[in-house]
């Protein structure tokens, strides 16, 4: 059974990171700063947004990975930009169009079965 920092550090859950943590880019050990991959981290830490690199952890101090990752995740989504909204505004009316267009084909058919029915008696 391993810890988080053995899993990190000795198993395949484990990925150099990115970009170092500022601990370790401070202690001059970027090169041993060691994280979960995206896997395991879901794997491991479900919602829980921690999951710092394998020295911070086995410090037990918070690691500026996680701190950042959690702001961003917790950073509202970035708002739509003016051609982002015209292109979805575009998107939107097209379907508008291809739903009124399949309507009205609905009613025309509609209106041929009833007379055909009419035509037929009933
Ligand atoms: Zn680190
Ligand atoms: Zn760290």
């Amino acid at each position: 059974m391993h810890s988080h920092v053995g899993r990190i550090d000795e198993t395949d859950d484990g990925v150099a990171a990115p970009v170092a943590c500022d601990r370790c880019v401070e202690d001059e050990c970027e090169s041993s700063c060691h994280v979960y991959t995206e896997a395991a981290r879901l794997k491991y830490h479900k919602k829980d947004a921690r999951f710092g690199c394998s020295r911070c952890t086995k410090r037990d101090k918070p690691c500026s990975l996680t701190t950042n990752a959690k702001a961003a995740a917790e950073a509202a989504p970035p708002a739509l930009s003016y051609e982002e909204l015209v292109a979805e505004v575009a998107a939107l009316r097209s379907q508008l169009e291809q739903t009124t267009a399949a309507w009205g084909a609905a009613e025309d058919r509609v209106m041929v079965l009833e007379s055909e029915r009419r035509a037929a008696g009933w």
